[in-house]
């Protein structure tokens, strides 16, 4: 258990650090894609199992990459809604790093949904938050989408 909600003793800071790196020139979106995850929702304690896509548009400093999937995987260490943790990822990097934008886009399984009531197996629930430039401007929206497979 200690390990399943370990999330809760740690923040974004320091997940995230306090030392990025210049870009050398690269002002282009990076994207993280299909960063599994294990949660657990706050209404039943049961599992949700996924995949996050983070991508971001750097404003002169980039991340480690490994840093992304180590925010996701601190957040679902948490009790949590699926949206809330979409925002959760999308608000820690504009706090800390503070891109033009930030996309975040989560796809997962929730086993509350296969093991009570209705029983729909294998059903996944998609959410996705946009902050910045991606909010300002639908071309670097659809771009994400493409990149991230979200679309035809
Ligand atoms: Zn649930």
């Amino acid at each position: 258990m200690r390990s399943l909600f370990g999330g809760y003793g740690h923040e974004p800071a320091e997940v995230l650090g306090r030392t990025f790196e210049e870009v050398a020139g690269y002002n282009d979106i990076v994207l993280v894609k299909d960063i599994k995850f294990h949660s657990h929702c706050e209404h039943h304690m049961v599992p949700v199992i996924g995949r996050a896509h983070v991508a971001y548009l750097p404003a002169g400093r980039v991340l480690g990459l490994s840093k992304i999937a180590r925010l996701v995987d601190m957040f679902g260490r948490r009790l949590q809604t699926q949206e809330a943790m979409t925002a959760q990822v999308a608000d820690a990097l504009m706090d800390s790093l503070h891109p033009q934008g930030v996309a975040v886009i989560l796809e997962a399984e929730h086993l509350c949904m296969s093991m009570r009531g209705i029983r729909s197996h294998g059903s996944s629930t998609f959410t996705a938050t946009y902050r910045g430039v991606f909010v300002d401007d639908p071309a670097q929206k659809d771009a994400i989408l493409r990149l991230a497979g979200c679309t035809n």
